[in-house]
């Protein structure tokens, strides 16, 4: 039986005191509340994690720390009278119900408002109120409020809060131009006519529908729009439809990327064929038609170095003695997709007569601590043998956890991190410093080296941080994949050009996602706030078919069915167009229509190495705003799992070289 109270115990601690929350009554209130009762019953076991959760009418229960942070940011006595905006689940009005004495709230969903008013009273909170209304009215006949807290985010601040706030008040709420990003304002009523704003960060809220909010969808449409025309007829009209990978003309699409140096293009799972197809069939016509001389993919240095050297027809360097992509998962690059691209760079670098102009394949990853050490020390061991020699005794430090990284943020309990940190660190300075004396021999060997590490730099770091402090982790590889592509972009000179292919997680701008109430960003993000209208970002998806994946970390590969999409997915709504595969500009030439529709925030799938369907909604679908987090959508209505390379089934070293499987 799951340990709620113990879950309870490490979300105070891991996600509010770790993120420097100390309001000892707030920490209280959660402490007492049991967050699993105010939570879908599918989804019980997931209800301290550090996220919103789905409840009916498409809205969500707020993510922990978020409800504490608000809470806190009230400034509350037990005194107090407050007004929260948005019950949901009821869960944020049961923490305020535990500070003070009398709570008011307002749900503009009448389901929502009736199982939370029952909910409420089931767990004994007889000081709230609900009422089933809009909220953007405030509620006149029980103000004024101590205290007002809005959990949507609406575009401006509904005159009746204000109002209805006492002299010495404090109103906390999501504000924002755009539907799904606002910032958080605290605002203080001073006197009758006087009141004071600060602004508490940025956020990411369910829109504020009402008077004073945002308009709901059915009315934003455009009056010369009939309101026949449903979301899919719209997708259909202004889609390019193809029948297959290999005939689809990509005219339109080179020219909506234009000038653009990043071409960052996405998966939504780790092991769909046609995802890998047709990413390369783009990146060949980029690399022919305007010049991309760089591919940089979700994959370990080592690993895809090996490749580089594949497509140069340089033998492999003779250090490198392992086959590439043989740790788990193997079947995200040691694929026949993958493959058929390898041998497609390598004849096209054949045919490419500067090596300027001759296509790079790179590895942004950092899980490669073991063989990034490795090359590390045989360079140094090569031009160096005496830095080597030190080299070997800081790397020491880590040798035993190298090929079991994840134990090693256990160090942190011992302290012995701090001398590893240090140690790692003088051996990449010491390859700096020595750049101009490495490099001059051998250019292209010094640059792998100083990639590695880099890598074992930032890897030991990711680990550590991995056991205390999980997003910040996620930001760290992420931090890791963008910085390494930075280095490939200036190693590569002023005028190389780079396609990206990576997760829908790690391209999409996060910010238009749930990741960023979480605080974390990815490459996508990094590189549109770097590079601006200079990146183009493209997200895949699909409804059904089969899938590459394992059912745990670690475990073997199987090949599963990908469900059909939920029905409140934009998937399910691609799903609806009538037509199976299409291109869906998402920014340059939008019907403003469409845009708008499209804004008002869906669940979005993603699939990674780990498939469950048995968890779907909660283990692999999250929030998104499909028109702000990419520039280009990619449909595949149906899609296969992608075939690994693996030795059963190989015929001979050719076939599958250069994966050497
Ligand atoms: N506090 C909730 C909880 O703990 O579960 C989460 C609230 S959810 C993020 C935001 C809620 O605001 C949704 O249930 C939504 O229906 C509601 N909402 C949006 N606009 C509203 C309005 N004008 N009046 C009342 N509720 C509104």
């Amino acid at each position: 039986m799951t340990n709620f109270a113990e879950l309870r115990r490490q979300m105070i601690e891991h996600q509010m005191i770790a993120r420097g929350l100390r309001d000892e009554a707030v920490l209280n209130a959660m402490s007492a509340v049991p967050r699993e009762a105010f939570v879908p019953s599918e989804l019980v076991e997931f209800a301290y994690n550090d996220a919103p959760l789905p409840i009916a009418a498409r809205q969500t229960i707020s993510q922990p720390y978020i409800v504490a942070l608000m809470t806190s940011a009230l400034q509350l006595k037990s005194t107090d009278r407050v007004l929260e905006v948005g019950t949901g689940s009821g869960y944020a009005a049961a923490i305020l119900a535990q500070i003070v004495g009398q709570v008011f709230t307002i749900e503009r969903h009448k389901i929502l408002a009736d199982s939370a008013r029952d909910r409420l009273q089931e767990l004994g909170f007889d000081n709230v109120e609900v009422l089933f209304g809009d909220g953007t009215r405030g509620w006149p006949s029980q103000a004024p409020f101590d205290a007002v807290v809005v959990a949507a985010g609406g575009p401006d601040v509904p005159e009746a809060l204000l109002e209805q706030l006492a002299i010495g008040g404090r109103l906390v709420i999501p504000i924002g131009s755009e539907m799904h990003r606002q910032s958080l304002l605290r605002i203080r009523r001073v006197s009758e006519d006087d009141y004071q704003q600060e602004d508490l960060g940025g956020v990411h809220f369910v829109p504020l529908i009402g008077t004073s909010g945002w308009q709901e969808e059915r009315s934003r449409q455009s009056t010369k729009e009939p309101v026949t025309v449903t979301l899919a007829e719209l997708i259909y009209q202004s889609s390019e439809h193809f029948g297959s990978i290999k005939e689809v003309n990509l005219d339109k699409l080179l020219k909506r990327i234009g000038n653009s140096r990043l071409v960052l293009m996405g998966e939504a799972s780790h092991g769909s064929a046609e995802f890998y197809e047709m990413r390369a069939r783009i990146s060949q016509e980029l690399i022919e038609k305007k010049g991309f001389n760089i591919i940089a993919v979700e994959a370990d240095w080592p690993d895809a170095n090996y490749i580089n050297h594949y497509i140069h027809n340089t033998s492999p360097d003779p250090l490198l003695e392992t086959a590439p992509f043989s740790r788990f998962p193997t079947w995200m690059w040691a694929n026949k997709s993958v493959l058929k691209l390898t041998h497609w760079l390598r004849d096209y670098n054949l045919t490419v007569a500067e090596n300027n102009h001759s296509v790079g394949f790179y590895g942004l990853d950092l899980y490669s601590l073991n063989s990034s050490i490795e090359a590390v020390l045989n360079y140094l061991e090569s031009v160096d043998p005496e830095t080597a020699e030190l080299a070997r005794v800081r790397y020491g430090c880590l040798t035993p956890w190298a090929k079991d990284p994840a134990v090693y943020g256990q160090l942190m309990l011992t302290k012995q991190y701090k001398k590893c940190e240090k140690d790692v660190l003088a051996t990449l300075r010491d390859l700096l410093k020595a750049r101009l004396n490495y490099a001059h021999a051998d250019g292209q060997r010094y640059f792998d080296a100083e990639q590695n590490a880099r890598l074992v730099t930032n890897a030991e770091r990711y680990y550590r941080t991995l056991y205390y402090a999980e997003q910040n982790s996620w930001n760290q590889r992420d931090q890791h994949m963008f910085d390494t592509l930075q280095s490939i972009l200036s190693f590569r000179g002023k005028n190389s050009k780079a396609i990206v292919w990576a997760h829908n997680s790690h391209v999409g701008d996060a910010r238009s996602t749930q990741m960023s109430a979480r605080g974390e960003f990815n490459i996508g993000q990094l590189v549109r706030e770097h590079y601006r209208r200079s990146a183009y970002l493209i997200g895949f998806g699909t409804d059904h078919g089969t899938v590459a994946a394992a059912s745990e970390w670690g475990g073997p590969m199987e090949v599963k069915q990908v469900q059909p999409a939920h029905i409140d997915s934009y998937e399910r709504l691609c799903h609806n167009v009538a037509t199976d595969n299409f291109l869906l500009p998402l920014t340059k030439p939008i019907k403003p229509a469409l845009r708008k529709r499209l804004l008002a925030e869906r669940l979005e799938r993603a699939i990674g190495v780990i498939y469950r369907p048995e968890s779907e909604l909660q283990s692999h679908y999250f929030y998104a705003c499909l028109p702000q987090q990419f520039d280009e959508y990619i449909w595949f209505d149906e899609t296969r799992a992608v075939e690994p390379l693996n030795r059963e089934t190989s015929k001979g070293v050719l076939e599958t070289f250069p994966f050497g499987f």
